[in-house]
């Protein structure tokens, strides 16, 4: 190993979303005149980019609040989303060559449709703007020493002036984020609250749940915490042998996962939670018994698993059926009221019981990171002046729809941009990018 130490003034660790942005924003700024570098521990940047939004790339929402993150964050969140709205965000993005294009729920994708563009604009400004970049190079070690912070890797190791921390969470690590961010933390005495997976399918331990397997139903989900509800999202349910999936479970499964981490739901002790899904939203308690009613008067002959059919996917009222111990063979006929009845209370709330918290494997995001409180508006560590630390290594966690990588990004251009504006104040160098 080369023991000498490879000089720059800004070296960022981490080559995904939020890396990239930021070492563009210094470069871009200072063209020419500041030593910047990417150390990026996989084989090439932005691997988790590539796989965000399906592989569209959801960049941002024009739905945009700090209600949509964690409640430990929003008072930090409010104030970056005044300087950063999503007008900002997009404006960001044309300013380095790639333009973006709304669907009617407001979420922002690039205008290609590909998250590759992202990435591929992000390297083509790298490039321009003279960024070194070094792949495949594990950042093991940060250390203090005199002004300068030391990096450490098994490659070689780097020395700079300014360090941006963007090393991400712990959640899918085939993706590069495999938790390096809260090992610097522990070295820099910075504090981290606990981590948990969020945005994730919620595992339940139901062997019938087979029998729906494959069923992607539109429903209104709720998480039920001690048999108040929480929360309730509308959108499509899916049903796969061990979980329940969709949209609509990601956003609730943050509340899952902090009953399974800590015990509580949104911050409140809590025993038992429940996720409840109503599959007819749009009838009534009577409406849908009277359906019911109505096909066993019509059908007498046909099987109770006919019961269902025109009105919900066959395979969901199997499964009904099961967890109420009715014959699927059993003549319409010889259904009771009570029968009926039942089934119509589990058309409209049929409850999934989670049995353990989500795999990091399948998780989109961290919930929980280093503290908020540990840095200061320009996203420069306190303790450690000249760190700076961004995206999704922090206690900053949003819903699906656009919102953590709009964090990303946000937290990416300040730290990016207050280092170059520091040089530049001290040098009184150029903006020949101007
Ligand atoms: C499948 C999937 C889909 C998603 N889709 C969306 C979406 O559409 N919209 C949205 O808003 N959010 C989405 N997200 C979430 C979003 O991608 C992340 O919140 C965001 O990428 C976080 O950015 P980051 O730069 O902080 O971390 P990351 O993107 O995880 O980047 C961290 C980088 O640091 C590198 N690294 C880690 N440790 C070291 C080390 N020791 N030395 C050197 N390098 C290191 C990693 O390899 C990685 O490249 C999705 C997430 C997943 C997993």
């Amino acid at each position: 190993m080369d023991k000498t130490f490879l000089q720059y003034d800004v070296i960022i660790v981490g080559g995904g979303a939020a890396g990239l942005v930021a070492a563009v924003c210094c470069a871009k700024k200072l063209f020419g005149n500041i030593r910047v570098a990417v150390v990026e521990k996989e084989f090439k940047l932005g691997k988790k980019l590539l796989a965000t939004g399906n592989g569209k790339c959801n960049m941002t929402n024009h739905a945009m609040s700090a209600e949509y993150y964690n409640l430990s964050s929003r008072d930090f969140i409010s104030k970056i989303l005044s300087k950063y709205s999503t007008d900002k965000i997009e404006a960001f993005w044309k300013s380095i060559g790639l333009i973006t294009k709304r669907d009617a729920q407001g979420r922002v994708y690039p205008y290609s449709g590909q998250a590759s563009s992202v990435l591929e604009t992000l390297l083509l400004n790298l490039n321009t703007f003279g960024v070194d970049v070094f792949c495949e190079t594990e950042i093991t070690e940060i250390r203090r020493f005199n002004k300068q912070y030391r990096l450490f890797s098994k490659k070689r190791n780097f020395a700079a002036e300014k360090v941006v921390l963007a090393s991400g969470g712990m959640v899918q690590p085939n993706l590069g984020s495999g938790g390096a961010s809260y090992k610097f933390a522990e070295d820099l005495n910075l504090k981290c609250t606990k981590l948990f997976p969020s945005l994730a399918p919620v595992i339940c331990s139901d062997s019938d749940l087979k029998i729906a397997k494959g069923v992607r139903t539109a429903a209104d989900v709720s998480l039920k915490a001690d048999g108040k509800t929480v929360k309730t999202e509308i959108g499509e349910l899916q049903i796969n042998e061990k979980n329940v999936s969709g949209i609509c479970v990601f956003q609730l499964s943050r509340m899952v996962n902090e009953y399974f981490s800590l015990g509580t739901v949104c911050g409140r002790k809590c025993a038992k939670i429940v996720i409840s899904a109503d599959f007819m939203p749009e009838f009534s308690f009577e409406e849908i018994q009277r359906l019911l009613e109505e096909k066993r008067r019509r059908f007498p002959n046909s099987l109770s698993s006919d019961l269902f059919t025109g009105i919900i996917n066959g395979k969901l009222g199997s499964y009904l059926l099961k967890k109420l111990g009715i014959d699927s063979c059993r003549e319409l006929c010889k259904l009771t009221d009570d029968n009926i009845y039942s089934l119509t209370s589990r058309l409209k709330s049929t409850e999934f019981i989670p049995s353990a918290p989500s795999g990091i494997n399948t998780a989109q995001v961290t919930a929980g990171g280093i503290e908020i409180s540990e840095i200061d508006k320009n996203m420069e560590s306190i303790k450690n002046k000249n760190l700076y630390i961004v995206g999704e290594a922090l206690d900053v966690d949003g819903v699906c729809g656009g919102y953590n990588l709009h964090w990303a990004f946000a937290s990416g251009i300040t730290a990016g941009n207050h280092a170059a504006n520091l040089y530049m104040k001290r040098g009184g160098k150029n903006d020949k990018s101007k």
